[in-house]
């Protein structure tokens, strides 16, 4: 059997769209692979790739493995598990890292137990240790007060799903070779899924906004007044967890470690406490402003105006002002 090397990192798509985390992890793993040399592969499953596959080589991989299916063109968990085992077992990777998305850490988990190995979950840095060259990450724990590093000790490949927006997306001028794999048909097969239709959203991606203004639960969930403001100053909209656990926005709108990185450079947070989950999501910021009616709220150490008031008086007033009075 040939030894484990390598970092695997999986390119996520869905119908010939890129996740752009995936995009961010392959240039972490880039540096990584230089460091200690090792070769970096991207793997990317779907139908019709040629697009995507040259856009994905750019970011640092030595190494592009296609698997081109029709099958495969929307995310199917089965599938996915059934093709990257067997991609696996036939490379044998030494590190697996995939972004910390809905489809990604459904698949991670299910190849964590399959190949008996660890899995960090939600990691917020990736390294290699220098001697024993094991997979080091860093976890945030006790609500965002701890940040466990976390060593794997166990199983190959070591793997880790890291949150989006934790690394930059870097192109370089390096272009990975492509490999085309094919894998036995009854694999992608086992499990089909039949797309019955499609219902597209107008995502925006937050961690990629130039400003945003952030809802937290101080809002009681109202965002009229939130949504009217970004409106006027062109920014997107983000929300704490509290928000996005209600219901009111999906998912990829929640800002912190469980939801996105931003890196804004104007950020206004209205109504959050500063929670250190929260927080880590506004950390590359360029200027933050916050808005809150305690002044003792830790999110007024995490920003650079602070603003002890009532957040709809504020919105009212910032409203009025851009409308021209
Ligand atoms: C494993 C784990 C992961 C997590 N991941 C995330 C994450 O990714 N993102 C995230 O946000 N949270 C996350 N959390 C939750 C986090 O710990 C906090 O509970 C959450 O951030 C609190 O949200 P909040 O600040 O909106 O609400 P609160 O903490 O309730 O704060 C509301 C604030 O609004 C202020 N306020 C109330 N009314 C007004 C008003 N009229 N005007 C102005 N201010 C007002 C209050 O003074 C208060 O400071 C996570 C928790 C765990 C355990």
């Amino acid at each position: 059997m040939s030894e484990w090397r390598g970092i695997w990192v999986f390119v996520e798509q869905d119908d010939g769209e890129l996740e752009r985390a995936s995009l961010e992890i392959l240039t972490r793993a880039g540096e990584l692979g230089g460091k200690f040399n090792e070769e970096v592969y991207g793997v990317l499953l779907g139908h019709e790739l040629s697009g995507i596959a040259e856009e994905a080589s750019r970011y640092g991989a030595d190494k592009l493995i296609i698997v081109d299916h029709p099958e495969l063109r929307h995310f199917n968990s089965d599938a996915y598990t059934e093709v990257l085992s067997y991609l696996i077992n036939k490379y044998r990777p030494r590190y697996m890292l995939l972004p910390a998305t809905r489809n990604s850490r459904d698949i991670a988990g299910r190849l964590a137990v399959r190949f008996r190995t660890c899995l960090s979950a939600h990691v917020i840095s990736v390294d290699i240790d220098e001697k024993d060259r094991r997979l080091v990450t860093a976890v945030p724990g006790f609500g965002g007060n701890i940040v466990a590093t976390v060593v794997c000790t166990g199983g190959k490949p070591e793997m880790a799903t890291v949150s989006p927006g934790t690394y930059e997306a870097r192109a370089g001028s390096k272009r990975a070779v492509l490999i085309s794999e094919t894998v036995p048909e009854e694999l992608i097969k086992k499990r089909r899924i039949e797309l019955v239709g499609k219902e597209r959203t107008q995502m925006i991606d937050l961690s990629r906004a130039e400003r945003v203004v952030v809802a937290g639960l101080g809002t009681g969930g109202d965002l009229e007044l939130i949504n009217e403001f970004a409106k006027l100053i062109n920014a997107s909209v983000g929300v704490t967890r509290p928000l996005a656990d209600m219901g009111l926005v999906p998912r990829d709108y929640q800002v912190g470690t469980t939801g996105v990185s931003l890196r804004a450079k104007l950020a206004f947070v209205f109504g959050a406490s500063g929670a250190p989950h929260f927080v880590y999501g506004i950390r590359d910021c360029g200027t933050v402003v916050a808005v809150n009616t305690d002044r003792e709220a830790p999110i007024f150490e995490h920003c650079d105006y602070c603003i002890v008031a009532d957040l709809f008086e504020i919105l009212r007033a910032l409203i009025k002002e851009l409308r021209g009075g």
